[in-house]
């Protein structure tokens, strides 16, 4: 059997199994990791709250033979408690997980990934502006763009492509912005566009209030790169402006 080890992780997702096993999804610097967790919901009911979703934890894990191995030991190194209390910040981090669950399926080290995950999970937990919906909101949608950079899809936004002028429609599948006279896409006016780049650009929480418009236009954009390149819908259900 292969030898156990320790794992930096964080928890995006678990499940319960059985009569009392849990699955625990991990991303650790190493890649995702998917773990069971025996008798989770029983006899270790303590390991058991140190693997909810959002939990930075250091695992002791004993590799198995098949995909699944066997987590033996958890510490947590940062509970999310403070997260979890409000259900608008869960909300919108449970948005922010799904887009790493499914812009990341393979198990790849990816130290700036795992880096991202934890300082999005603590930002989602400081002040957020004066309407905290939007702030969740805002950081995620920053959150996801980059996450979008960091997998080679960074949406080229700051002006038409073509011609250099203002920009009126984003071109999913050629990753960039046109006027309407260059090229053709979802609609995307200069003024989003803009917040784009800042959201991309700026440090996660730099920015945390944009009008419902704009929000809207950067989840269609978000959602559009998703599922051209990386082939994955990205329902985003935690934001308020996905319509
Ligand atoms: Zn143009």
């Amino acid at each position: 059997m292969a030898t156990a080890y320790a794992a930096e992780a964080i928890v995006l997702r678990s499940f319960r199994t059985g009569e009392a096993d849990r699955v625990v999804h991990l991303l650790t610097p190493a890649g995702r990791v998917n773990v069971i967790a025996k008798g989770a919901r029983k006899t270790t009911a303590k390991m058991g709250a140190r693997l909810e979703p959002m939990t930075r934890i250091e695992a002791m894990i004993q590799p198995g033979k098949s995909d699944l191995s066997t987590i033996t030991g958890a510490h947590v190194q940062w509970t999310g408690d403070d997260l979890r209390r409000d259900p608008i910040r869960v909300l919108a981090a449970t948005a922010g997980i799904e887009a790493v669950v499914r812009l990341f399926p393979e198990p790849e080290a990816d130290r700036r990934l795992f880096d991202g995950l934890a300082r999005y999970l603590v930002a989602m937990t400081e002040p957020l502006g004066d309407d905290v919906r939007v702030g969740a909101d805002v950081l995620t949608l920053a959150f996801v763009l980059k996450l979008l950079a960091l997998a080679g899809w960074r949406p080229e936004v700051a002006a038409c492509v073509g011609c250099g002028g203002t920009v009126e429609v984003f071109d999913a599948a050629a990753g960039c912005a046109y006027c309407s006279a260059c090229g053709s896409g979802i609609p995307l006016d200069q003024t989003s566009a803009d917040a784009v780049g800042r959201l991309i650009g700026e440090p996660l929480g730099a920015l945390l209030e944009l009008p419902p418009a704009q929000r809207a236009a950067i989840v269609r954009v978000c959602r559009a790169m998703a599922e051209e390149h990386g082939g994955v819908r990205l329902a985003l259900l935690g934001l308020t402006a996905t319509g």
